[in-house]
C-alpha cells in the first residue's frame, strides 16, 4: 500500500511540478516581453507563445507554418543574406540573438531578435525552440541615429556627388526595408526635376522599373515628387496602388506599394527629392519622417557645397571669355584621345590656329572688340566641327582643335579650310565691319607625333610656317619644316627672356668725315649674346623680335644705354659724337616713342643734336601723313633723322623730300659693287647729287676697300662707315680706337 501510496505520491508530484513549471513559464511569459516559440526539423513554426507577441499587435497564428526567412523577412546583419544563419541551423548550432526584420501585415517594419537552441528526441533532431522579441524600437532608434551619422559620412567620403547620393540611397534602403530609392534633382536650365541617381536590391523587376525612371521629369507641382519638391515636407504613401491623387504612375504599373519621398534641402530650398519604394504596404513611420529632416539637408548642402566645387572645376577648366575648354581640359582630352587611338588603332589631327591680325584690332579697335571677335570666332571654330571634334582656346589668340578620327589628309584639309573660311567672315566691332583671317598648322597622329607634347609641337611649327606662307592658309607638319622652325622657335622662346638676362649689348661702328678724316659719329649695332647658340646675328632676331612686338622694350634699351655711353666717352675726355641709333617699324608706330627719346635724353643728359635715329624708307612710306607728324616731332626735339639703307627701297628722292631728314645712308648693296658695276656707280652717284641739292649729309655704308673710299670721295660723298675703316666693336675699344684716332688720323 505504502508502496502503491508512494507511486501516486511520486505520480502526483511529477505532474504538479510539470504545472508549476507550465504555470511558471505562462507567468514569465506573460510578465516579459519576449515569446516563446517552437520549430520542426524544417524550420517550420508550430508554436508561439508569449503575450509578448501580442504586443506587437499582430496575429502569431499568421507565422505559424512559415519559416523564419519567409514573409519577405530579412537579416539585420550578413549583408541581408539567410546564408550564413541557414548554416548554422543545418550544423545544429544554437544562436542568441539573430536580429531580423520584416514588414507586418499592417505594413510596419519590424525588427525581431530570437535566440534559440535544437531538440533532439534521443540522437534524432526534430526541431528548434526558442525564444524572440520585438526590437523595433530600439533598432528605430539606434538606425536613424546611425542613418544620419551615416549621411553625413556618405557625403563627406565621397568625391562625386553621384556617388555620394547613391550611397546615401543604398543605406537608406537598406537600414530602412525600402526595395529601392531614386533621386530627382532640380535642373535649372530645363526648369524640371529630373532623374539623376537610384539604388535598388538586386531585382529584374526593379531593375526594368529604373530604366523607365531614366527619362522621367517632373515640374514643380507635378507628381508626388513635384508635390514634395513645391511644400519641401516629406511624403508617406501607404499603398500607391491606392493613391487617388495619381492617375497613372510608372512606380504603381512596377508593382510597388509603400512610397516615401522627401526633399534634399539646401538653405531652406529643397533642390531635389529622393523618393523610395517597397513592394509591400508600408505605414507611416514617424521616427523616419523626423529623421529625414536631418538627413534631407545634409545631401542638400553636400550637392550645393558640391555644385560649388564643380563651378570651381568649370572655372578652373574654361576659358571664362568663350567658355570653350582651356588648355589644362585640352591636355586631358588631348592625353585621352592618344589613349583610345593607341588602343583601337586610330588616327586623328591636332590643330593649332593662330588669328593673323588680332592685334591690330585689339589695338586699335580696344580689348572690349578683340573679346567680342574672340567670343564670335569661337562660336564659328564650335560650329565647324562636330561634336566629337574639341575646340579649345589656348590662350590669346591661339585656338587648338582635336580632330577625332581624321584618318586622311584630305578629311583634315576640309576642315582647316572650313576654319579658315569661319573666320575670314565679317565681323562688326565696335560699328566696323572687321575681318581676321587664321593661319593653321596640322598635325596628324600618329604619322607626325604619338605623344601631347610632340603632337602639340609639331602643330605649333606648321602653324609658324602656315604665317611665313602669307598667313590665312594651312599647312601640315612635316619633318623639313621642323629644322628650320626650331630655331626659330628657340630663339623666340629665349629672345623673350634675354633683355631681363641682359644678353644684350652694343657694338659701336665709326663714322668718317671723308673731307676732314674726322670720326664724326657713331652707330650703335645691338649685339645678341645667347647662353648657347653664341653670339646670334641681328639679322637672325631682329623680325623676330619685331614680329612679336618685342622689339620696342629691346629698342628703348638701346636708346638709354647709346645715350648713355655717348656721355661716358665725353666725360673719358673724348670729343662730342653723333651717335646714331636704328628704330624699327613697330618702334616708329608706338605711341611711347617719343617719350622714350626723351627719357633716354633726360637720363643720360646727352645733348639732342648728338641723336640720329636711322630709319628705312618703307617705314616712311607706309603711311607718309603719320610719319611726316612723327618725324616733325622729332625734329622739333632737336633730334636728327636719317634714312638707312637707301635706294633699295621703292621711294623716289622726290618722294623723300617731303621728310624732314638730315642724312641718307647709301645703301651697302650699290658700294660693295661699285668697282665692277657701273650702274651702281651711277646709283651712287645721283644720290650723293640729289642728296646735296636737299642739303642732306650723305653717308656710305659697307666700305670695305680703298678704292671705294676714293670714289666717294671723288664724288664729293660726306662721310662713310665700313670695315675698312672701322668694324663694330665694343665701347672700351672704341675709346681706344677714336682717341689713336685722334693722335694720328691718317694712320687709323
Ligand atoms: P644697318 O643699320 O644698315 O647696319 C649696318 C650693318 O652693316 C651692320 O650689320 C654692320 O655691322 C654692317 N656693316 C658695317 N660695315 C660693313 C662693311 O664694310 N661690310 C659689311 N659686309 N657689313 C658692314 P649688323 O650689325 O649685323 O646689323 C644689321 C642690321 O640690323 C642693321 O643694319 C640694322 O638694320 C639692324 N640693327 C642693328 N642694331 C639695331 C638696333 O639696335 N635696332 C634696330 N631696330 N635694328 C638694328
Ligand atoms: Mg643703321
Ligand atoms: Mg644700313
Amino acid at each position: 500500500m505504502r508502496r502503491k501510496n508512494d507511486t501516486n505520491g511520486a505520480q502526483r508530484s511529477s505532474s504538479d511540478a510539470l504545472r508549476l513549471s507550465e504555470e511558471r513559464l505562462q507567468c514569465i511569459l506573460e510578465l516579459s516581453t519576449e515569446w516563446y516559440w517552437e520549430q520542426d526539423e524544417n524550420y517550420r513554426v508550430t508554436r508561439i507563445v508569449g503575450a509578448g507577441f501580442g504586443q506587437t499587435g499582430t496575429d502569431p497564428q499568421q507565422y505559424v507554418g512559415a519559416a523564419r526567412w519567409d514573409h519577405g523577412a530579412v537579416p539585420v546583419g550578413d549583408g541581408g543574406s539567410w546564408d550564413r544563419h541557414k548554416a548554422m541551423l543545418e550544423a545544429r548550432q544554437p544562436f542568441t540573438d539573430f536580429v531580423f526584420r520584416r514588414v507586418d501585415p499592417r505594413g510596419e517594419m519590424r525588427y525581431i531578435s530570437s535566440s534559440g537552441q535544437p531538440v533532439f528526441d534521443g540522437k534524432r533532431f526534430t526541431g528548434y525552440r526558442g525564444i524572440a522579441k520585438d526590437v523595433t524600437a530600439s533598432m528605430r532608434a539606434e538606425q536613424l541615429l546611425r542613418l544620419e551619422h551615416m549621411a553625413a559620412r556618405c557625403v563627406a567620403g565621397v568625391d562625386s556627388a553621384s556617388a555620394a547620393l547613391k550611397a546615401v540611397i543604398r543605406s537608406i534602403c537598406e537600414t530602412q526595408g525600402w526595395e529601392c530609392g531614386r533621386y530627382f534633382g532640380w535642373n535649372d536650365k530645363a526648369g524640371v526635376m529630373a532623374f539623376t541617381e537610384f539604388w535598388h536590391v538586386p531585382n529584374p523587376d526593379l531593375a526594368r522599373f529604373i530604366e523607365k525612371s531614366r527619362e522621367l521629369t517632373y515640374a514643380v507641382g507635378a507628381g508626388l515628387v513635384g508635390r514634395v519638391f513645391q511644400s519641401g515636407q516629406p511624403l508617406w504613401v501607404t499603398d500607391i496602388s491606392k493613391e487617388s491623387r495619381l492617375q497613372k504612375g510608372i512606380a504603381r504599373d512596377a508593382g510597388m506599394h509603400g512610397t516615401f519621398l522627401f526633399p534634399a534641402v539646401s538653405e531652406g530650398k529643397p533642390i531635389g527629392v529622393l523618393s523610395f519604394h517597397s513592394k509591400t504596404v508600408r505605414e507611416p513611420d514617424e521616427r523616419l519622417l523626423q529623421a529625414v529632416g536631418v538627413v534631407g539637408s545634409q545631401i542638400g548642402q553636400y550637392l550645393q557645397r558640391k555644385q560649388a566645387e564643380d563651378r570651381i572645376q568649370y572655372l578652373a577648366t574654361h576659358d571664362g571669355l568663350t567658355s570653350l575648354p582651356n588648355r589644362v581640359m585640352f591636355s586631358q582630352l588631348l592625353n585621352l584621345a592618344i589613349q583610345s587611338a593607341r588602343r583601337y588603332t586610330r588616327s586623328f589631327a591636332v590643330l593649332f590656329i593662330d588669328l593673323d591680325r588680332f592685334k591690330i584690332i585689339n589695338d586699335t579697335l580696344g580689348h572690349d572688340a578683340g573679346d567680342k571677335l574672340l567670343q564670335e570666332i569661337a562660336a564659328r571654330f564650335t560650329e565647324c566641327l562636330r561634336e566629337s571634334d574639341v575646340v579649345a582656346r589656348l590662350g590669346g589668340d591661339e585656338f587648338v582643335v582635336l580632330l577625332q578620327e581624321a584618318g586622311e589628309a584630305e578629311q583634315v584639309a576640309t576642315v582647316a579650310r572650313k576654319l579658315l573660311s569661319a573666320a575670314i567672315k565679317p565681323v562688326v566691332l565696335a560699328g566696323q565691319e572687321c575681318r581676321v583671317t587664321a593661319s593653321i598648322g596640322i598635325c596628324r597622329y600618329p604619322a607626325d607625333a604619338q605623344d601631347e607634347q610632340s603632337l602639340m609641337k609639331n602643330a605649333d611649327i606648321a602653324m609658324y610656317l602656315a604665317k611665313e606662307e602669307g598667313k590665312n592658309n594651312f599647312q601640315f607638319y612635316s619633318e623639313n619644316i621642323k629644322v628650320q622652325s626650331l630655331e626659330r622657335l628657340t630663339l623666340e622662346t629665349s629672345l623673350r627672356r634675354a633683355l631681363e638676362r641682359n644678353e644684350f649689348f652694343l657694338h659701336y661702328q665709326a663714322k668718317l668725315d671723308l673731307k676732314t678724316r674726322q670720326v664724326t659719329g657713331v652707330e650703335a649695332l645691338l649685339r645678341w649674346q645667347h647662353p648657347d647658340l653664341g653670339l646670334v646675328a641681328p639679322v637672325q632676331f631682329i623680325p623676330i623680335a619685331e614680329e612679336t612686338g618685342l622689339i620696342v622694350p629691346i629698342g628703348k634699351w638701346v636708346l638709354q644705354t647709346a645715350c648713355a655711353q655717348n656721355v661716358a666717352w665725353q666725360r673719358e675726355g673724348l670729343p662730342p659724337l653723333c651717335m646714331a641709333v636704328n628704330l624699327s617699324a613697330r618702334q616708329f608706330a608706338d605711341e611711347n616713342l617719343l617719350a622714350d627719346i626723351t627719357a633716354a635724353l633726360e637720363q643720360s643728359g646727352m645733348r639732342p643734336e648728338l641723336l640720329e635715329l636711322e630709319l628705312t624708307e618703307s617705314m616712311v612710306m607706309q603711311n607718309p601723313q603719320r610719319a611726316i607728324e612723327t618725324l616733325t616731332a622729332i625734329k622739333r626735339m632737336g633730334v636728327r633723322i636719317a634714312i638707312d639703307d637707301f635706294g633699295v627701297g621703292y621711294s623716289s628722292l622726290a618722294q623723300i623730300k617731303r621728310f624732314p631728314i638730315d642724312t641718307l645712308k647709301v645703301d651697302r648693296s650699290f658700294i660693295r659693287d661699285l668697282a665692277e658695276n657701273a650702274e651702281d656707280r651711277a646709283i651712287t652717284e645721283a644720290i650723293i647729287a640729289m642728296g646735296k641739292t636737299l642739303s642732306l649729309s650723305v653717308v656710305a655704308e659697307g666700305v670695305e676697300t680703298q678704292e671705294q673710299q676714293t670714289f666717294l670721295l671723288d664724288h664729293a660723298c660726306d662721310a662713310m662707315q665700313g670695315y675698312y675703316f672701322s668694324r663694330p666693336i665694343a665701347e672700351d675699344q672704341f675709346a681706344s680706337f677714336l682717341r689713336q684716332h685722334l693722335e694720328s688720323p691718317r694712320s687709323s
